[in-house]
């Protein structure tokens, strides 16, 4: 087991932390990677990328280096042994 950086991802300290690769915070979790609206906007892109920089050392966490939770608990639920398609 690795350790995990826990990322509330719906709380405004977490928000103003970790952020897309071009220091968004309009970013959301997708299946595998993160999606952000303000990069799909401003570039033309789809807006998906694979890892978060964290503000506060510039250090970049990928999907599986993060536990993000939400309001409602984590929001990677480990039923599908992680070989869901
Ligand atoms: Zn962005």
């Amino acid at each position: 087991m690795s350790e995990k950086t826990t990322v509330r991802i719906e709380t405004k300290l977490d928000r103003w932390r970790f952020t897309c690769p071009n220091g968004h915070r309009s970013w959301e979790p997708t299946n595998h990677h993160f999606w952000c609206s303000n990069c799909a906007n401003a570039y033309g892109a789809d807006g998906s990328f694979e890892q978060l920089r964290d503000q506060r050392d510039g250090r970049m966490y990928a999907r599986e280096d993060v536990r993000l939770v939400s309001e409602h608990g984590p929001y990677d639920v480990d039923h599908d042994g992680g070989t869901g398609a």
